[in-house]
């Protein structure tokens, strides 16, 4: 079967998957779906005897159908390897009656490793499969984690470069460290004065400069954006949902095709597409658990059909899931619509002109699949705790959000299928809320000093990820103004 793509504002127009990885975003705006989601062409028993690399094969190649086995399977080997410090890649851990399901053991310690990891050669491979001659540049703006992890998957990948450009005093010690200390003769990093919208308004402007454009053609380069609704990102959240159902079954906790519920902490909306994705693929998925933090756009969502950004925003101890417009959301709305690219351009006309818009009635049963709700920072902190005291694991702020909204959907439900909860970073990210949380804290450390401390009381190993960064040099001193960003760029090309 042949999957292709297209906009959910104009599917008139086709592109193959390699394709839609380069562009990342369609040119109307929209974001690339498939076509059509295939069904696994593989048994859950034998998926369930397969490792990661095998798995991510299996589900990638039906969504990818452009790539060749070979080549897929080495972007697969290439990506997952022992830059994850478990050979198992995404384990499960048992704990409080639940499945966590790890997804924080790659280089930066948290989930967009998963993707992020495999993203520069889905790229480079398409950028070779569509005769691309030139080096692909990522320009990433940063307010923390993503352009950590972009850095750490594009170091070192032959035919690219990444230039990331974060506020210089608007991330925290830790991100900042984490940074600035990247090693790999293609990164280069860059503190702007300024803060984070701004360094994300100039990069804008740099991918629609054609003058700028042109210049990079003529030396041999092009822009291209490690964005999270690039659907490169997305395929490869798949494969880890169907990798921890089919470990279930493998060590005989569940037996194939028995229904479980996932749960997961969400910001936008495009880890928790992966796992309907999943669903639609044929994993026995009964109920997708939408956690939220105080920003519960999406729980009011759930319980309303209306889509309301217009409120306050919070910053709270998740900062990844602090958003306000979920972008992989529209990949939903265009389904629930029938596949209507002219009724999604509306709602999202709608959404940039008044910041809300509400789905019919119809659209909103096609959303039975989906339970919201949230918890806010109290909350959060009293699962961090409760977790902590009943089974000595320490769950991450993120995770802790997901964790307390599934006893609420527990209360609500008396669902009591198995449930696999996403966890999207480790504790050792966030020690300040952990420790404050779990009794330990000590005002006078710093977030990376508490580091010991947390590994004294939990007895979990510190990862690698923090032990680098205790002790590797900086590389990158490089700051600049807001307006001088497309020359810095230039320079660090050498044009
Ligand atoms: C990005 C992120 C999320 C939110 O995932 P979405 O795919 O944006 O919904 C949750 N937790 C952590 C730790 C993250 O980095």
């Amino acid at each position: 079967m042949n999957v292709e793509y297209v906009s959910t504002r104009d599917n008139s127009d086709r592109v193959t998957a390699s394709q839609a990885i380069l562009r990342g975003l369609a040119p109307d705006g929209g974001l690339y779906v498939p076509t059509q989601i295939p069904k696994l062409d593989r048994t859950l028993d034998e998926l369930a005897a397969m490792d990661y690399k095998q798995v991510a094969y299996e589900v990638m190649k039906l969504m990818l159908t452009d790539f060749t086995e070979d080549e897929l399977k080495a972007c697969i080997n290439g990506a997952y390897d022992s830059k994850f410090d478990t050979p198992e890649i995404a384990p499960l851990t048992f704990a409080d009656d639940v499945y966590y399901l790890e997804l924080y053991h790659g280089k930066t310690i948290a989930f967009k490793d998963m993707a992020l990891s495999i993203l520069p050669y889905l790229m480079t491979t398409s950028a070779k499969k569509n005769n691309i001659k030139n080096d692909i540049v990522i320009l990433t703006a940063t307010s923390g984690d993503t352009g950590k992890a972009a850095l750490a998957g594009f170091a070192d990948v032959p035919g690219t470069k990444i230039i990331v450009f974060f506020p210089k005093d608007g991330v925290s010690d830790i991100q900042k460290k984490q940074m600035v200390t990247q090693t790999g003769d293609n990164t280069f990093v860059v503190g702007i004065n300024g803060n984070f919208d701004q360094a994300q308004t100039g990069v804008k402007q740099m991918f629609n400069d054609t003058e700028l454009a042109k210049e990079l053609d003529n030396a041999g380069f092009q822009f291209s954006s490690a964005n999270s609704i690039n659907i490169g990102r997305l395929v490869p959240q798949i494969v880890y949902y169907v990798y921890a159902y089919t470990r279930l079954v493998r060590e005989e906790k569940i037996h194939a095709g028995e229904k479980i519920n996932v749960t997961v902490p969400t910001g936008n909306f495009g880890n928790i597409l992966a796992c309907y994705y999943a669903k639609q693929m044929g994993l026995p998925v009964d109920r997708l658990i939408c956690a939220s933090n105080e920003n519960k756009v999406l729980f009011d969502f759930f319980t309303t059909g209306t889509y309301d950004r217009n409120r306050p925003f919070h910053l709270t101890s998740s900062p990844s899931m602090d958003i306000l417009i979920s972008s992989n959301l529209e990949r939903l709305i265009y389904r629930i619509a029938g596949y209507d690219d002219k009724k999604d351009s509306e709602f999202m006309k709608e959404l940039s002109n008044d910041g809300k818009y509400t789905i019919t009635p119809e659209m909103k049963e096609k959303l039975a699949d989906f339970y919201g709700n949230f918890a806010d920072q109290q909350e959060t902190k009293d699962e961090i705790k409760r977790v902590f005291d009943d089974t000595g694991y320490v769950l991450d702020p993120h995770t802790a959000v997901a964790s307390a909204v599934y006893q609420k959907f527990l209360k609500d439900t008396d669902d009591g299928k198995p449930v696999v909860i996403a966890s999207t970073a480790s504790p050792y990210k966030f020690t300040r809320t952990v420790m404050q949380a779990i009794g330990h804290d000590d005002p006078s450390k710093s977030d990376l000093e508490l580091t010991d401390d947390l590994a004294e009381v939990s007895g979990m190993r510190i990862p690698q990820a923090i032990e680098e960064i205790k002790t590797a040099p900086v590389r990158h001193k490089t700051t600049c103004e807001v307006d001088e960003m497309p020359e810095v760029v230039k320079k660090f090309l050498g044009i």
